[in-house]
């Protein structure tokens, strides 16, 4: 028997250390001979502390919300030969409260009756596929579960013009929000000459709310080292960097164990698995700006500048970091290279929609009972999040009154639009974005007026301050939208935002400042009635 505690950051927040100090403890006093794992996050955070319990020759079995009290009535109860004994474990209310796996170490199988959990009914865990289930920090556990063997396969036998065609047949398109084609941006970078090129990984998560790199890097950070690893030996790149930040600790401890696991085991440096293929990957921690999500922020500060926006052209694939050509991926889209690979494009563009294959993980967080990483096909439908995986509200008397999809530059999409599907086109029609996959609920007690200020704030300040739209324009439409908020606005405030509104979007110079006035431009659209009560309230 083995027992398995959920070591992420949201694991570790809810008591998770405590438990897995207690099941040492009271295994060596029993003298008890199962063993003792900590694995990353299954993605139901509000679940925590999750436990999951392997009997030899019996299904997988999780416990959630576990307690240090807990932890003899539990270790009783495998000495029975027993799962668990429900009346005395379970806290869960609404879920079902046991969940059966495969037996662990099958591959990449999808997970059996899931079905019974709300939670899980619609996802389809492809990115988050050993989260919660491999030990981050063991190779060997990646291993078990077919870990390396794409890079095994792309290296022993398939050239560098197979493996670009794979990826951009498999219609993989950027999990950082711009939707851009993984393949088609590969294959320009591959073009460039020269032997000097970089692969970039942009896990600089700064919106609010949003932790699925966070959760990524932290269960299962080989993913990312073979992703990446892949991409140099198509595109001829020998160098990587993972930019990170900062505020991720856990993640860049368990990032940096795993390269020195890969660099140990001859996955990473020179002559990777016996042949003439060199890959080098480094960790650096970003310093905290949001605008170093911006790929030439990002290329600025990992050179020693201040992380500002600069024009394209030249593109990162043309003139990047150090000047060479360079390639930057989130880290989602580096993620599910291994899976592409391992599958092939025919079978990865048959998941999803057609224009959008694949899924995508979203941090659901706010005002619903269920929060926590959910990873969908794209194009299902936002009802499905919210009120299927996410249970829908938090409070029984309340309303869900919108979403604000896409982080602090994302759109809120008012309740009644719910029906709408989640992908790249489908969210820019109702003026949000998919971003890198930030959703956060909102009922009836947030004022949509309110909400849009709070973001309006966050980018204004996040600015990088090198273009006049952003850098004058936001500031003004601050000052607009809290006036507002403050007893102080004007019917003719409204006209003077959304055309200052459309004027920043089309005049600002990168992704941050033409984003960030969507949350104002659609509560001005959607929840106009807010902004106008708030201004005859008091007049
Ligand atoms: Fe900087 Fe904003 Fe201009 Fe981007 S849009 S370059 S963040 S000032």
């Amino acid at each position: 028997p083995s027992i398995a505690v959920g070591m992420g950051t949201c694991g570790i927040g809810s008591g998770a250390a405590e438990v897995y100090a207690a099941f040492k403890k009271e295994m060596e006093s029993r003298n008890l001979h199962v063993s003792l794992r900590s694995v990353g996050c299954f993605g139901c955070c509000s679940e925590e502390p999750l436990v999951s319990l392997y009997l030899p020759a019996k299904p997988l079995v999780w416990l959630s919300k576990v307690e240090v009290a807990d932890v003899p009535l539990i270790l009783d109860s495998l000495a029975e030969g027993e799962y668990f004994k429900p009346k005395a474990l379970c806290k869960i209310t609404e879920w079902d409260h046991h969940l059966a796996f495969h037996p662990y170490g099958e591959g990449f199988e999808e997970l059996m009756h899931w079905h019974e959990v709300p939670f899980f009914h619609a996802q389809k865990k492809l990115v988050l596929r050993d989260a919660g289930l491999i030990d981050p920090a063991n190779i060997a556990e990646y291993v078990a579960v077919g870990g390396y063997r794409s890079l095994e396969k792309v290296i022993g036998g398939m050239s560098r013009s197979e493996v670009l065609a794979e990826v951009k047949d498999s219609k993989l398109r950027g999990r950082g929000g711009a939707g851009f084609s993984t393949g088609m941006k590969w294959e320009l970078m591959a073009k460039e000459p020269g032997d000097s090129k970089f692969l970039l990984c942009n896990a600089d998560e700064g919106d609010p709310g949003a932790y699925m790199n966070r959760n990524e890097m932290e269960s299962d950070p080989h993913m990312l080292i073979e992703g990446m690893a892949i991409a140099g030996y198509a595109t001829g790149a020998q160098e990587g960097i993972v930019y990170v930040r900062a505020e991720y600790p856990l993640a860049v401890d368990r990032l940096r164990v795993a390269i020195d696991q890969a660099y140990q085991m001859g996955l990473l440096g020179d002559d990777i698995l016996g042949r003439r293929f060199s890959f080098n990957l480094s960790v650096v921690e970003g310093a905290g700006a949001f605008v170093c999500g911006e790929e030439t922020a990002l290329i600025a500060s990992l050179e020693g500048k201040a992380g500002r926006a600069r024009v394209k052209p030249p593109f990162p694939s043309q003139k990047g970091f150090l000047g060479r050509p360079t390639t930057i991926n989130n880290l989602e889209t580096w993620c599910n290279i291994p899976l592409i690979i391992g599958k092939g494009s025919a079978w990865f563009a048959r998941i999803g929609n057609p224009a959008s294959p694949g899924t995508k993980v979203f941090s659901l967080v706010g005002k619903v009972k269920n929060t926590g990483l959910v990873e969908l096909p794209l194009g299902e439908k936002l009802t499905t999040l919210i009120y299927e995986a996410g249970g829908g509200s938090v409070n029984v008397n309340k309303k869900i009154k919108a979403v604000q999809s896409g982080g602090p530059s994302g759109g809120c999409i008012p309740a009644r639009l719910f029906g709408s599907s989640i992908d790249y086109e489908s969210l820019g029609a109702l003026g949000a974005i998919m971003g890198s996959g930030g959703m956060v609920v909102m009922d009836s007690d947030n004022c949509m007026v309110d909400s849009a200020r709070y973001f309006l704030e966050f980018t204004t300040k996040e600015s990088c301050g090198t273009c006049t739209p952003c850098r004058e324009g936001l500031s003004q439409a601050l000052a607009l939208v809290s006036g507002i908020c403050e007893g102080e606005g004007k019917e003719e405030d409204l006209q003077t935002l959304k055309e200052l509104g459309l004027h920043i979007s089309d005049t600002a110079l990168c992704g941050l400042g033409q984003s960030a006035m969507n949350p104002v431009l659609t509560t001005l659209n959607y929840f106009s009635e807010e902004y106008e009560s708030h201004i005859k309230r008091h007049k």
